[in-house]
């Protein structure tokens, strides 16, 4: 499961950073990057505290945004197009 943060919104407060700075990090510009790619299984609980926690919503998890992309592809993978038929 992947965090994403919408940038825009993000007001670089730091509560994320606190929550779990394994996966957060604000830099020198207060620019948030997002550490780990995939957020440890371990640390999944933590993250989805911040996700809640943060005061402008910028944070989200990206599960189920994946799995509709998933969908799509295998939806797309799993009714080919037979163009060879006249
Ligand atoms: S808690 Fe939200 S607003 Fe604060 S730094 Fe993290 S993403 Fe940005």
């Amino acid at each position: 499961m992947k965090v994403q943060v919408d940038r825009d919104a993000c007001e670089a407060n730091g509560v994320c950073v606190g929550l779990v700075p394994e996966v957060f990090e604000l830099d020198d510009d207060d620019d948030l990057h997002i550490l780990a790619g995939d957020v440890p299984a371990g640390l999944l609980p933590t993250v989805q505290l911040a996700v809640r926690s943060c005061p402008k919503a910028a944070l989200r998890l990206a599960e189920q945004a994946a799995q509709a992309e998933q969908a799509a592809q295998a939806e797309q993978v799993g009714t080919p197009h037979d163009d060879t038929r006249t």
